[in-house]
């Protein structure tokens, strides 16, 4: 059974139900966030917490950011779960007319769900290499996903498991993730900017790889760059650290396998997620 939190009330999935004049429903007017609970612990909190703040200015909507975690503390007590992917949206709720515009008086729709997961180490896997076709103000974890949709599917559709993705030739992200590659002992990924999503997972990488004395280099990244890199490898907070071995168009990367430095970063990240 999967529970969930509806504007603070907690119920079974089953049972929720938002109007279907909900503006999340019908102009993607919202955001999220998605978090991993590993043994039990929210992992990095704080971070999504201040990212969902950041979301929430991007679009003007006025939401206690602390009580939707008190909403799934609560939630996550009910589910019983111990290891779950986290999901929390929030949508400027619904109105009694469709306009573009901001209703005046208005509730915000706040949806939590905790579902079974575990978050680990996954086999290095194939991404496709596409235009990035997105709005160009991808810092704003929004909802409104069709972009990243389409990208998706379209790696599914390949075989492969993301769509890394680009602008005239320059790395954005991917379809689900952020972009890094190591080359010649510096990890690089592209720079903070409106083209990505400031990624948790991104932010703890560029922090293990500074305590670990690697050299870092956040300037941006050249398609071409990827297949003359030793790894490439995505990150979220569901997937961690997943080496990319080969991309198309482009061909294997490196040797075809992730190169020792990688899997250094993997296992402190593996670690910090599971003793933090
Ligand atoms: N970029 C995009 C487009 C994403 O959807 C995600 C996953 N939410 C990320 C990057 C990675 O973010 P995080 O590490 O916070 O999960």
């Amino acid at each position: 059974m999967t529970w969930c939190a509806l504007n603070g009330t907690l119920m079974r999935l089953e049972e929720a139900a938002i109007s279907p004049m909900d503006r999340g429903f019908l102009f993607g007017d919202g955001v999220y966030e998605v978090l991993a609970l590993v043994d039990g612990v929210l992992r990095a909190r704080d971070l999504h917490a201040a990212r969902l703040t950041q979301s929430l200015r991007g679009i003007q909507l006025d939401v206690s950011v602390d009580a939707i975690f008190d909403s799934m503390d609560a939630l996550i007590e009910r589910s019983g779960l111990s290891d779950a992917k986290l999901y929390i949206q929030v949508t400027r709720g619904a109105a009694p007319t469709r306009e573009h515009v901001f209703p005046t008086t208005i509730e915000p729709t706040v949806f939590l769900t905790a579902s079974p997961f575990t978050a680990g180490a996954l086999t290095p896997s194939r991404a496709i290499v596409r235009p990035d076709i997105r709005w160009h103000r991808n810092s704003i974890k929004s909802v409104s996903l069709l972009g990243n949709v389409l990208l998706a599917e379209e790696a599914r559709q390949h075989g492969a498991a993301e769509a890394i993705l680009h602008r005239d030739g320059e790395v954005t992200e991917a379809s689900t993730s952020n972009v890094f590659l190591l080359a010649a002992g510096v990890l690089r990924t592209p720079p903070l900017s409106d083209a990505i999503l400031p990624g948790i997972t991104r932010h703890l990488v560029l922090e293990l790889a500074e305590a670990h004395g690697l050299a870092i280099d956040e300037s941006p990244v050249m398609i071409d760059e990827l297949t003359a890199a030793e790894t490439v490898f995505v990150t979220s907070s569901t997937r961690g650290l997943l080496p990319i071995v080969a991309i198309e168009p482009g061909g294997v990367i490196g040797d075809g396998i992730p190169s020792p430095q990688f899997e250094n970063l993997q296992n402190a990240y593996q670690a910090l997620l599971h003793h933090q």
